[in-house]
């Protein structure tokens, strides 16, 4: 899906790495994130020790990952790459950890999606820099201590509400990352541009902006797509507004940038369940996706941009929902 927030493949990876900033300054908005990490890694850089773990918080394609390699990058440390999904066993981690070099930064993507008994190892790993191997089953079992080398933690997760509180305590510092406003996004695609030698006026860098969904990953994508209509069609590198226009009529990005899901989810809350309230459950069903993706994806950009609400009793469509689909608004709460 062209707009999605999730990188789509291998090339996309590729893409991104080159268009990646590798400094704190070169990074596009999220001011006082960057200000906290800047505080962070200059406090550790006179006291000539690793920084104080990290924890990065936001939905997908904001920069997470970004801000990672940046860390590593400014504090001119080794950075080591996993995610929670690769680390199933308590085991794998203790294999990560004791393999690190001292004032290594250790990126765990995803870090929600970790293993409990690897969670309980990481506790004491972050706080004392050591770790208890257990060797044997059952009677027999003595846990062996290991020291490790001091190193910065920084954890990624799209769903901070899911990390259990003592692990979240360890972190020296969250950084909530927020949607990017158009003007911030302009930014992101001038200088993207640049890196893949293209030439786009002022206007049609705003249109792209406004279609991205607040994600630079998504503005990026985009800029791309652009790039190959003035390509196919102008056979140039300069785009024109109506090349931008077209581009993205054809990817399927509407006019204010939601993707097929997020319209597939407010179409089924507006129509099939009359603006709700209603069950993350039901309307992930309905539209055929994971409650996960749905809950971490989807509702956070429609909430920011106040099309649905959150209440206790379930999902609700707010009347610029009703608006964007043109369906008159009957009032909510029917069933
Ligand atoms: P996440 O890890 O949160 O999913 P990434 O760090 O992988 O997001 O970012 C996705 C893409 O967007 C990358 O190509 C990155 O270069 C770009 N990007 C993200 N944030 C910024 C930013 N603040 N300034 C410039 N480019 C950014």
């Amino acid at each position: 899906d062209i707009a999605s927030p999730e990188p789509v493949d291998e090339t996309e990876l590729a893409i991104e790495g080159a268009l990646r900033p590798a400094s704190l300054g070169e990074f596009v908005g999220q001011q006082k994130v960057r200000g906290q990490l800047q505080l962070l890694l200059d406090a550790a850089r006179i006291q000539a020790r690793p920084a104080d773990h990290i924890l990065l918080a936001g939905p997908p394609g904001l920069g997470k990952t970004t801000l990672a390699m940046i860390v590593a990058h400014e504090s001119d440390r080794p950075l080591r790459m996993s995610s929670g999904p690769a680390i199933q066993h308590a085991g794998d981690l203790a294999a990560l950890l004791s393999s690190l070099t001292p004032g290594e930064v250790l990126f765990i993507d995803e870090i929600h999606r970790m293993a409990r008994t690897a969670e309980e190892m990481l506790y004491l790993a972050m706080e004392d820099f050591r770790i208890d191997i257990m060797v044997g089953k059952g009677a027999g079992a003595t846990s062996i201590p290991l020291d490790l080398a001091p190193f910065t933690l920084v954890g990624a997760t799209t769903r901070s509400g899911l990390l259990p509180n003592p692990l979240r305590d360890r972190f020296g510092f969250t950084a909530h990352l927020e949607y990017y406003e158009p003007e911030e996004l302009e930014r992101v695609i001038a200088r993207s541009a640049r890196v893949i030698g293209m030439d786009l006026a002022g206007p049609q860098r705003a249109e792209i902006a406004r279609r991205s969904r607040g994600t630079p990953r998504i503005a990026n994508r985009l800029l791309r797509r652009v790039r190959d209509y003035a390509l196919v069609n102008a056979g140039g590198a300069a785009a024109t507004i109506d090349d931008v226009h077209a581009a993205l009529e054809l990817y399927d990005v509407d006019a204010i940038g939601l993707d097929r899901l997020d319209r597939a989810v407010l179409d089924a809350l507006v129509r099939r369940f009359r603006g709700g309230p209603v069950g993350l459950g039901t309307l992930s069903v309905s539209v055929g996706e994971e409650a996960d993706t749905v809950e971490s994806v989807v509702e956070p950009y429609l909430v920011r941009i106040g099309f649905m609400g959150r209440t206790p009793r379930g999902r609700v469509a707010m009347p610029e929902a009703y608006e964007h689909l043109g369906v008159a608004h009957t009032g909510q709460g029917q069933t």
